[in-house]
């Protein structure tokens, strides 16, 4: 009898030590990382970013060669424009944190200035590309994934992007003695306006109109 229970004990015993080591092994194995997950999101998300940094930094060297030509309507708008991608930079930084990733902000290198006229259409130019290309793409992807967090953080982008193009068309078409400053620009979202007629708080985020940064 003891002779037949022998293999079933030794069987039983190289069981529980295979379980027990498969269990170790997975305590010291690293988790799956969440990043994998989310790899294409983190991957636009990042190059957003990017693009919105480089268009801040851009528009602030705009501004300051507007503010040395004494034109100070297409200064404040290009020191508003710098503003409002800041915040949309800092966006899509929470939105690529929110995802378990990290934002290494990159190295921006100073362009080549032109006239200030060159570089609306040229900050008119930048602005549509990125709304028109990797901005979409990730919104798109935001909303069909269902994170509703990110998402809406890409929509504040868009409508600002939005607002930004419309204003920097009207500058570009306007004489040069049509008022269009100053520029109010959310410190939440980056939602831009220059109208006198506006609600007491953003109609995207809610933040208190008294919060806005004017530039002017
Ligand atoms: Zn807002």
């Amino acid at each position: 009898m003891k002779l037949i229970k022998i293999p079933f004990i030794i069987a039983f015993a190289l069981a529980a030590i295979a379980i027990g080591a498969s269990y170790i092994f997975s305590l010291r194995s690293e988790a799956e990382p969440t990043e994998y997950l989310w790899y294409e999101s983190l991957q636009g998300l990042h190059e957003l970013c990017r693009a919105k940094h480089r268009q801040s930094h851009l528009y602030g060297e705009y501004a300051r060669h507007a503010e040395r030509d004494s034109l100070p309507v297409q200064a404040a708008l290009l020191r508003a424009l710098a503003f409002a991608d800041g915040v949309q930079c800092a966006n899509c930084r929470k939105a690529i944190e929110s995802l378990g990733g990290r934002f290494h902000t990159p190295v921006v290198q100073t362009s080549a200035l032109q006239d200030t006229p060159t570089h609306l259409h040229l900050a008119l130019q930048a602005k549509s590309a990125v709304r028109e290309g990797i901005a979409q793409r990730c919104l798109h992807r935001a909303v069909e994934e269902g994170n509703r967090y990110i998402a809406r953080l890409l929509t504040w982008c868009d409508a600002s992007d939005i607002a930004q193009i419309v204003i920097l068309q009207h500058v570009i078409e306007a004489c040069d003695n049509e008022p269009t400053a100053p520029y109010q620009v959310c410190p939440t979202c980056g939602a831009i306006s220059n109208s006198d007629l506006h609600t007491a708080y953003c109609p995207h985020c809610m933040t208190d109109r008294q919060e806005f940064h004017t530039f002017k």
